[in-house]
């Protein structure tokens, strides 16, 4: 049977960012450094396969600390914890190793300089997830307003409307942070925050590729997980770029042959925490059914690597 003409646009960059790739290293060299178990606070990244191959090599995961035995290494997750975790981490004198990703250290930090300073913070994110939560828990509790649409922005009532800062999430759509940001500024003119937001390069690199892609193609998957939030802001991304067909897809076996029935063109792209070999699979899948044409769409180039923390550089 002859398979029809498919063309397959491949954004570029897609999949791991260098925050994901140093947390799965962080719990890779632990368990060589100090063997299985190495217990790990929360999913190291939102993917399964992942926590999967992790779990395989001797990682446990559990969801909060008092799951862990004391005397057992403990990882957080890249995400970030509330100031409370390693402080009763150090109470309970466990050793751990923090893998929260550098650039959402660097909100931590912010928010606590603006703490300092005396001015009350404002956190753009999603309500519950993990790096909110984090974020949040830098700063004594209530000390946070959490907004997470424009809408919200008018029930906010801050101690001080002149005394205000704010962080966001990573992981946020940019558009739609652009918006929360504006309305703030506009109810807050004196509120303080970063020169646009806190989202990350690779946060705006995968939103941007999808954007580029997107007029050209009749569907577009992402690979990612349904509690990736970079993964689901791609989803919407490529929707608001005019695509009608826009989904998550955690593997080939998740793909929708019905839906996807006459498409000429299909854009793939990953979230931030889904590896390439996921990414392959589901090219596989394409391959197998269609007579496909790749195009790769590239709109950056990547070149960020962080370092594991010291304690796993040094020998057992
Ligand atoms: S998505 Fe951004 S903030 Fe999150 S781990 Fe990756 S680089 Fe770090």
């Amino acid at each position: 049977m002859t398979k029809s003409p498919l063309t397959l646009h491949l954004a570029a960059p897609r999949g791991f960012c260098a925050g994901v790739d140093r947390a799965i290293k962080i719990v890779e060299i632990a368990i060589e450094k100090w063997g299985a178990p190495v217990y790990v606070r929360h999913e190291i990244v939102h993917n399964k396969y992942v926590v999967d191959g992790l779990r395989a090599k001797g990682a446990v995961f559990v969801e909060e600390l008092d799951e862990c035995p004391p005397d057992r290494p403990v990882i957080f997750s890249a995400h970030g914890v509330p100031k409370s975790v390693p402080q009763a981490a150090e109470a309970r004198e466990m050793v751990y190793v923090d893998a929260t990703c550098p650039l959402v250290s660097k909100v931590h930090i912010e928010a606590a300089r603006h703490s300092e300073a005396g001015l009350q913070m404002v956190m753009i994110g999603h309500e519950g997830h993990p790096e909110t939560v984090g974020t949040m828990g830098q700063l004594p509790e209530g000390e946070v307003l959490l907004v997470e649409t424009a809408d919200d922005v008018a029930h906010l009532t801050p101690r001080d409307p002149d005394r205000l800062a704010f962080v966001t999430q990573t992981t946020l759509s940019v558009d739609d942070t652009a918006d929360v940001v504006a309305a703030l500024k506009a109810r807050f003119p004196a509120i303080v925050g970063p020169h646009k937001e806190d989202i990350c390069y690779a946060t705006t690199n995968r939103q941007e590729a999808v954007k580029a892609m997107a007029p050209d193609c009749d569907a577009i998957l992402v690979v990612g997980a349904p509690n990736s939030s970079n993964s689901k802001r791609l989803v919407e991304v490529g929707a608001r770029a005019g695509c009608k067909y826009s989904q998550l897809v955690q593997r080939a076996d998740d793909i929708d042959w019905r839906a996807l029935d006459g498409i000429r063109s299909v854009g793939i792209t990953a979230g931030a925490s889904a590896p390439e070999i996921l990414i392959d699979e589901v090219i596989g899948a394409f391959r197998d059914r269609y007579d496909v044409t790749v195009n790769k769409v590239v709109t950056a180039e990547e070149n960020v690597e962080f370092k594991v923390p010291r304690v796993l550089r040094m020998p057992a």
